[in-house]
Parts: C-alpha cells; sequence; structure tokens
C-alpha cells in the first residue's frame, strides 16, 4: 500500500508542509501495513545550512543503503517534507510490539537534528503534533509511537532520536493542547530523579536550547512542610556546538551546594546539562525553556 493521506495528516499539524514530487509512488515497494510510527533524527552537523538539509540524502538515500529513508521529514521550523507513501529503509533491523523489522509496518520521521540533543522549540511542537496526527489517521494510540533506539534490534544498536523521550513524546502526542507554541518561559518538562542512594551521583537532562533556558531543581517537601535538603555541587552544560554554557555554580564566591528550597540555574542555549548531586530522597528538575 502506498499511503495516500500523508500530506492530509501533515497538514493536520497546523504546520506548512512540502511535498517532495513523487512522494505517492516512491518506496521499496508499499507499505504491507500501517500500525505505527518511528521517530528518528538525521545526524546531519548542525552547521549545515537551510531548513532541511538532509532532504536529498533521506529521499535518494546513500552510497550503501538506496533512498528513500523515510516517510516523512520535519525539517528546523517545524515544516514537514512527505518523502515517500511505501515501504522507507528507516529502521533497519527492529522489533516492536509484536512487529518484526518495521520498515513496511511502521512510518518513519527523520527530523533534523545533529544528534546532540539540539532541538530547535518549533521541533519541540511539531514532533509530537506530526506523530499525534500520523496516529490519528491509521487509528492507533500513542502506544504505537517508539524512538528507534526503542525498536532497533539488538537492543542499543541505535541511540535516535536523542533529546526526544518516548514517554514525553507520547504523552504530548496523546495532549494536543500541552503542546501549545513554547514562548521561551515555560516548564517544558518536569523530571523527576530517583536517587539510588544518598550518595554523589550525576543526572543529564536535555534542554531546548533557547536564550532563556534554565532547570530549576526542587527538593521534595516532607510531610511537616519543609524541604528534605540535598546538595548540588556542580551544574555542567553544553549548547549544539558542544561548548560549554551557563555556569558551574561550584566555582561561584560564597555558592552554597545545600538546597532547602527550589533553585534556578540559567543555562542560555544549553542543549544538555550534567547536574551533580547528592539526595537521600526523590526530587524533581524543571527544564525550562
Ligand atoms: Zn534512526
Amino acid at each position: 500500500m502506498y499511503v495516500p493521506w500523508l500530506v492530509d495528516a501533515a497538514r493536520s499539524t497546523g504546520y506548512p508542509v512540502v511535498e517532495v514530487p513523487g512522494w505517492q509512488t516512491r518506496g521499496h515497494g508499499g507499505m504491507r501495513v500501517v500500525e505505527g510510527v518511528v521517530g528518528h533524527h538525521t545526524a546531519t552537523a548542525d552547521s549545515a545550512p537551510g531548513d532541511y538539509p538532509s532532504l536529498d540524502i533521506v529521499t535518494r538515500g546513500r552510497a550503501d543503503l538506496a533512498g528513500p529513508l523515510c516517510n516523512l521529514g520535519l525539517g528546523r521550523s517545524g515544516t514537514v517534507y512527505v518523502v515517500a507513501a511505501g515501504c522507507a529503509y528507516h529502521a533497519g533491523a527492529s522489533r516492536w510490539l509484536g512487529f518484526l523489522d518495521v520498515n513496511d509496518e511502521f512510518l518513519g520521521i527523520e527530523a533534523e537534528s545533529a544528534g546532540n540533543g539540539g532541538w530547535t522549540p518549533a521541533q519541540l511542537d511539531a514532533y509530537p503534533k506530526l506523530v499525534a496526527a500520523l496516529l490519528r489517521y491509521m487509528n492507533r494510540g500513542v502506544e504505537r509511537y517508539a524512538g528507534h533506539k526503542d525498536v532497533c534490534v539488538p537492543v542499543g544498536r541505535k541511540i535516535d532520536p536523542v533529546g526526544i523521550d518516548t514517554a514525553w513524546l507520547r504523552e504530548r502526542a496523546a495532549n494536543p493542547t500541552a503542546t501549545a507554541p513554547q514562548t521561551g518561559v515555560e516548564i517544558l518538562e518536569r523530571v523527576t530523579v530517583t536517587p539510588p542512594d544518598a550518595g554523589e551521583h550525576v543526572v543529564r537532562v536535555y534542554l531546548a536550547g533557547s536564550a532563556g533556558g534554565a532547570i530549576v531543581i526542587r527538593p521534595r517537601l516532607g510531610g511537616d512542610g519543609f524541604a528534605r535538603p540535598m546538595w548540588v555541587s556542580n551544574v555542567f552544560a553544553w549548547g549544539s556546538d558542544r561548548a560549554g554554557v551557563g555556569h558551574n555554580p561550584a566555582q561561584i564566591p560564597g555558592h552554597d551546594p545545600k538546597l532547602t528550597s527550589h533553585r534556578r540555574y540559567d543555562l542560555p542555549g544549553a542543549v544538555w546539562a550534567d547536574v551533580r548531586y547528592s539526595a537521600a530522597e526523590p526530587f524533581e528538575i524543571d527544564l525550562v525553556g
């Protein structure tokens, strides 16, 4: 089957849609069934210009693998590129919910990202909307979305899409009203950290890379209304160019690593941050974009 409704589904996201000429009949044969969606990142360098510099490769393929390599592309602006209505070579050896080698069963989205966790706010808004739209057209639930990292065989063969948490995307896809465009001041995500013990550990969080990027670390309140103290010794953050951003609060004179209430750490431009902490109890990290 050559899926006829890809453009209609893509348009229902509200984002611009580019029909790549020939998409209606492009594929390694047709789809056998249409049962779900697999998310990917393109791993093309951030320095490549334009909205969707991977378009040629996902359409025509590379020396070792013939195209199409996805059914849909997602540009930096949130624009959706409709590439192929038939089977695309996107997942390789794979297994998910009883499906095996899912290329002719699951649609593949190749979203433009270098694979360092860097996504534009438009992509973080559009990616779940596109998944939701495709699942709606195939009348399937959000459990039928998975990342390449979830479906690959053997486990660990793939890491994409980096920075797009599967549970986060499903939650957004299931609640379209939660996918309002990001303004730069709202909480993008709340992460619960459960320490394995009271010793020193590091947790990595992923941010949107926006100028207003920050994390807010929130020790939990006990039954007596007081926060359980915890300690944050270092926050190391990186931008999409792999350069360090923000600051290491441990190097600021007078820094007190002990937190007895929430504290904000501004990390402008950060796409990920490592937080070194000690805490006896679970706590929350709010990601602000
Ligand atoms: Zn992939």
